[in-house]
């Protein structure tokens, strides 16, 4: 048994045969052609080329994908478009009598065989460019269908170089076990979907992957990211063990899909999902949540060198708020700090970007794209399930400004459906003053991740700093508390989006502080919700309340563990 060690992207054990995904062997049966086949052959070459490039068009424009994955699809557009490719194979076709299908290999296999004789690792990249293209038009002109895993066992792990968010969900749909890819972080967007599908995934070297061969047993262990291969018989029923553990957990679960989310004694919860991007509308599906709770629309504006245009952001706002209809999609606007936009918005460098230009400071800044955002979210708002809302707000003032220029959207627009608006409360300011914020709003939620930062001045993204960020502190407790007090006392909701909400251990809390929805990651809906299930508020009131006098987190911990025993 060898266990290899990659990086954990998304939790969970897979234990089947390694299938490799690679490319398709193409066998070309039909090698020439005769005479007068030549000018079908010719009409069949320009049909699958423009097939193939809009093919291409439709990836390009596909709105998960990265600013680098455009930029490769762009580039085989360039290598389909050249004159010199284009005469080669015509030439190829009708001097040569070749069959599409063969002059095309010909074609890519010499261009290749030329670049790999090259030792200069730039050649060796633009080889595989030539690879990629080669195979995208085989698979048109032989009519074979994109890769969709329909011919892998379902007992099995893929690994592939890499992997798009589509895939991800093909692969889920598929009960494919689990992947390992060469290419990818924690934070791609393959592996948001990855984890949002309880999908064990483990990104691994080329390196790791030559040691292991097609059809070899290995078991993936997505929490701690290694891959064991050829596993002896101990470790494979130390894993199946865990893996029944998991699944039955799972399937207990899955029991409370179509069941309410409401309190021992009666009080019903709205529990929604946060999504950071579209695909992860299947799982929010899946488990049947309530709608999103949180749409964060940041993907739209990183990784990439043009601003999103407002038709562009229209169709997957209508597309996301027709898919979760009637249930509502809130839709938070653009809440970057500063270094990550400034290659499309031009902000300057900021020493202290988590305090500077950030959230709804940053659309303030940039009124057309605040506007271009806007008025995508007020026309896809054609079921009258979207709402608008606001991160960052430290103070009444800035939720009117924002509602005076959606007035202005909607005075430029023709008649659009009513929208309603909400705050995030996630500066200590906004808490303190959640009775204003509340009256000018529709609905407030919670974003815990920033309110436990500014709260207690620690950098939620600094590791050395981790120990200082304490969700319990009764400090946050109370600022929840307050939060939710003043806008009750207008007749306002409060929801919790922050992470807080998707840890079982805090929901007790949360909802005896009062809180009145909550918006989780779509792969903890159920867990909450049988978390939701088992509270009795009255109870947990009491409890909250006690440890909102406390003095230290570690004291409501504590109080924490010994309530639930
Ligand atoms: C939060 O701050 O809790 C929140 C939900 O927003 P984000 O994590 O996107 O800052
Ligand atoms: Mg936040």
């Amino acid at each position: 048994m060898k266990v290899l060690k990659g990086l954990p992207v998304s939790d969970g054990i897979a234990i089947g045969k390694a299938k490799y995904v690679n490319k398709t062997k193409f066998k070309i049966k039909k090698k020439s052609i005769k005479e007068e086949e030549v000018d079908s052959e010719l009409e069949r070459f320009e049909t699958n080329l423009q097939n193939v490039l809009a093919e291409l068009d439709e990836l390009i424009e596909n709105f998960s994908l990265s600013k680098d994955n455009q930029d490769i699809l762009n580039t085989h557009k360039m290598i389909l478009k050249d004159p010199d490719f284009i005469e080669k194979i015509k030439k190829m076709i009708s001097q040569e009598l070749m069959s599409l299908e063969q002059a095309i290999k010909k074609h890519f296999t010499d261009i290749m065989a030329i670049f790999n004789n090259m030792e200069n690792n730039f050649y060796a990249e633009r080889s595989s460019d030539y690879e990629d293209v080669a195979y995208r038009f085989l698979k048109h002109a032989m009519n074979i269908k994109s890769s969709d895993f329909s011919n892998i066992d379902k007992n099995s792990v893929i690994f592939i170089d890499r992997i798009s968010p589509s895939e991800v969900t093909k692969a889920y749909e598929r009960e494919i076990q689990g992947i390992v890819v060469d290419q990818g972080s924690k934070n791609s967007h393959s592996s948001i979907i990855a984890r949002s599908m309880n999908l064990p995934m483990v990104v691994t070297s080329e390196e790791h992957k030559k040691k292991i061969s097609q059809n070899t047993m290995v078991i993936v262990d997505g929490s701690e990211g290694k891959i064991y291969v050829d596993p002896d018989e101990e470790t494979l029923h130390k894993f199946t063990e865990k893996k029944k553990i998991i699944e039955k957990r799972s399937q207990e679960l899955e029991k409370l899909k179509y069941k309410d989310s409401v309190t021992k004694d009666g009080k019903k919860i709205g529990l929604m999902s946060n999504i950071e991007i579209p695909e992860e509308i299947v799982q929010v599906k899946h488990n049947n949540s309530a709608g999103i709770g949180l749409f964060r629309t940041e993907f739209l504006f990183i990784d990439r060198e043009n601003l999103p245009t407002e038709e562009e952001q229209y169709k997957i706002y209508s597309e996301i708020a027709e898919k979760v209809a009637p249930h509502p999609l809130i839709i938070r606007t653009i809440d970057i700090g500063g270094d990550k936009l400034s290659s499309i918005l031009n902000i300057e460098h900021e020493l202290n970007p988590n305090l500077g230009c950030r959230g709804i400071r940053l659309s303030f800044e940039n009124i057309p794209v605040f506007k271009t955002q806007l008025r995508a979210i007020l026309r896809a708002n054609k079921k009258g399930n979207i709402k608008i809302m606001f991160p960052m707000i430290s103070c009444v003032y800035e939720v009117m400004k924002a509602k005076k220029i959606i007035s202005e959207c909607k005075q430029e627009l023709d008649k659009v459906n009513e929208v309603e608006i909400g705050a995030m409360i996630e500066i200590p300011s906004a808490a303190v003053n959640a009775k204003s914020i509340a009256k000018e709003c529709d609905f407030l939620s919670i974003g815990t991740n920033d309110l436990i930062q500014y709260t207690l001045a620690v950098d939620r993204d600094n590791q050395t700093v981790a120990e200082y960020y304490r969700p319990a502190h009764p400090s946050v407790l109370q600022l929840i508390k307050m939060t939710v007090e003043k806008a009750h006392k207008q007749n306002t909701k409060v929801a919790v989006c922050g992470e807080m909400a998707s840890q079982e251990q805090f929901i007790g809390i949360l909802l005896g502080l009062g809180i009145d929805e909550l918006s989780v990651s779509p792969a903890k809906v159920l867990r909450i919700k049988e978390k939701i299930r088992n509270t009795d508020i009255k109870k947990q009131k009491e409890i909250a309340n006690k440890m909102c006098k406390m003095s230290t987190e570690k004291e409501v911990m504590d109080f924490l563990q010994r309530s639930e025993r």
